[in-house]
């Protein structure tokens, strides 16, 4: 069983996002990129079901820069078999990126295809869904456990004041939840196998995939700045406070 795992190079979370001056979109100059958390945890479940002897084969793809062949090493690093980037210097919308992935999922006819729940940098939380529905798959978002048997996934979601069970019939598209795993460290020995894997590079094209956005930001910006706040000597003064100047009370 094959498993197709989608990652996206990202901003690392632990930097600072700066919005552009011309508030065209965010400043990505000298920052930090990483893999999407969301992916990380994709990527390490698709390498536990093949350590579990479910899956044979893990395939890692990204589309974005050539420099998204760094997140594709690190989840060859983790464990994956092989990578593919889908080499754009265009802004990749959720569309665009669903549609890359199901001419993909076409061509190497994976039983589960695993993508992180959103990307941290657009927030879009769309891809999955859109791909499921282009592709024809059953789906089952935000999963926070996935048991893979007799040609079905079973899968469990977190939803309002609960968990939910899907048993999904195989291929499947399923995306990842904060609580489904907790990704590995990378060892340096698996950075060097990595070095080693197999990386084709592709153009959109290949696929058969127009890239042009079809959304337009029009503006970015920074979110308003918090007024300084005060401190008052007791409660009392605070209770009156919240009832004639904040008027909460
Ligand atoms: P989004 O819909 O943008 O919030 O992204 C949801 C998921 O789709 C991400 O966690 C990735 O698994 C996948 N994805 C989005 N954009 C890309 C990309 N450019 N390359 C690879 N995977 C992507």
């Amino acid at each position: 069983m094959k498993i197709l795992v989608s990652v996206k190079r990202v901003i690392d979370y632990n930097v600072k996002v700066r919005v552009k001056s011309d508030n065209s979109g965010v400043d990505l100059s000298n920052v930090k990129m990483s893999m999407n958390p969301f992916d990380e945890i994709a990527v390490e479940e698709a390498v536990r079901l093949k350590e579990a002897g479910v899956a044979t084969e893990v395939i890692v793809v990204s589309a974005g820069v050539a420099q998204a062949q760094e997140t594709l090493r690190t989840a060859l690093a983790i464990g994956a078999d092989r990578a593919i980037l889908i080499d754009s210097n265009e802004e990749l919308q959720p569309l665009v990126v669903a549609k890359l992935l199901k001419a993909l999922v076409e061509k190497e006819q994976p039983q589960l295809v695993i993508l992180g729940k959103q990307a941290i940098d657009d927030d879009s939380n769309q891809t999955g869904q859109m791909l499921a529905a282009l592709a024809n798959l059953p789906q089952a978002t935000f999963a926070s456990k996935v048991v893979v048997a007799d040609g079905r996934a079973n899968v469990s979601r977190e939803v309002d004041g609960g968990a939910e069970t899907l048993s999904l019939k195989l291929p499947a598209v399923i995306t990842t939840d904060l609580r489904l795993n907790e990704p590995r460290y990378v060892t340096l020995p698996n950075i060097m196998k990595a070095k080693k894997k197999p990386l084709e590079t592709i153009k959109p094209a290949d696929l058969g995939v127009d890239v042009a956005p079809r959304l337009k930001t029009l503006k970015v910006a920074e979110p308003p700045k918090r007024s300084a706040g005060v401190k008052v000597p007791d409660v009392k003064t605070l209770v009156e406070k919240l009832k004639t100047e904040a008027k909460v009370l």
